[in-house]
């Protein structure tokens, strides 16, 4: 399977069209999903070695779980990789080193995956971060789009 090919289909899936805003794109997913997406900053996530994000699928929700950043570009990409991981129909089976620190009131079998965003070394963590880079850059086109819209009428 081509991967870009299959990339492209999954966000036109979306129905988003060339330029969203990072809140449509969250509806979208939940949309599509079906599913409660919740989006939460752990803050004492990020000094343990490079974790970046985590996917929490539990019988309800999909829980994004991110380090905190300086960086709102940073944060943004941590929590669109996982949202490309979702759009893609990734599945991935309970990682058994995921640490317990995370989220002690979810019960192991509950969670899907833990992701080390350094680990890209698959051909889906690969294709995601990929992913999350094209809906980075769609962000920002609609972020332009609207400052121009500003500057013309504002
Ligand atoms: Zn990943």
């Amino acid at each position: 399977m081509n991967n870009d090919v299959s990339a492209s289909a999954a966000v036109a899936g979306l129905d988003l069209g060339e330029t969203f805003t990072f809140d449509e794109l969250v509806s979208a997913v939940q949309r599509r999903r079906r599913r409660r997406l919740r989006i939460v900053e752990l803050v004492d996530l990020g000094d343990h070695d490079g974790l970046c994000a985590v996917w929490l699928m539990t019988d309800g929700e999909d829980l994004v779980l991110h380090a905190h950043s300086d960086s709102a570009l940073h944060r943004q990409q941590f929590v669109l990789h996982e949202l490309a991981h979702m759009i893609l129909g990734h599945n991935f089976d309970d990682d058994p080193e995921a640490p317990d620190f995370l989220l002690p009131d979810i019960p192991r079998n509950t969670r899907r995956r833990l992701l080390r965003r350094q680990d890209l070394d698959t051909v889906e963590e690969v294709v995601a971060e990929t992913l999350a880079d094209r809906l980075a850059a769609a962000i920002r086109g609609s972020a332009m789009l609207r400052s121009r819209y500003l500057e013309i009428f504002g």
